[in-house]
């Protein structure tokens, strides 16, 4: 099974934009030298799109480890590092990639990840992405993506399992998310969203 195989197994469909994530991830492989192993690696991903899941297989950064950290600022920009070292690679889509085929394109790709497309519009899709995913994998990666290392330190997150007990719905939460309730107790965030004389 190839690469790309592997993480269209576990992302379920091809696409464009499990093609940037792939591609991404693959210019920071070789640029960081992880040759084929990729541990100590942390990835920061700035967009929630189909892309973070090719990150996550190619790299072995993932959630659990803590070593894939979501940044919500809506940008295709992936930034990779060995943990706890300064240099950081920051790679980000130039803009026009995927508009390359059209704005209705992205348009039309929107409709289909977000289950809104009708069976014609699937197919106008599948037929219409096809050249642009093969570019995204195969294209010159200068034209695709802007490739800088930045001085940049990314922290893994910190863990904290020590646990208090929610004095309202009775769930443990972990102590660094716990806060104190109107009646001074300390509870979860669910909790404090409530009215407390509910
Ligand atoms: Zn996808
Ligand atoms: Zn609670």
């Amino acid at each position: 099974m190839s690469d790309w195989e592997k993480v269209i197994a576990f992302h379920g469909h091809p696409c464009c934009l499990l093609a940037v994530g792939y591609r991404a991830a693959k210019l920071a492989l070789e640029r960081l030298g992880a040759g084929g192993s990729a541990h100590g690696l942390v990835a920061v991903v700035e967009n929630r799109t189909c892309a973070a899941d090719a990150v996550q297989v190619l790299t072995g950064c993932t959630f659990g480890k803590r070593s894939f950290i979501f940044k919500d600022s809506g940008k295709y920009v992936f930034t990779f590092a060995r943990a706890g070292e300064r240099q950081a690679l920051r790679i980000s889509l130039k803009a026009g990639v995927l508009t390359k085929e059209g704005e209705d394109f992205v348009a039309l790709m929107e409709k289909v990840a977000n289950g809104e497309a009708t069976e014609e519009e699937h197919r106008e899709f599948y037929r219409r992405q096809e050249p642009l995913m093969r570019y995204i994998l195969e294209g010159p990666a200068e034209e695709i993506f802007e490739v800088q290392a930045v001085d940049s330190i990314i922290p893994l997150p910190e863990l904290c399992l020590q646990v208090v007990t929610c004095s309202r719905c009775g769930e443990e939460v972990m102590k660094d998310h716990a806060i104190v309730l109107q009646d001074g107790s300390l509870g979860c965030k669910d909790c404090a969203g409530q009215r407390q004389d509910d």
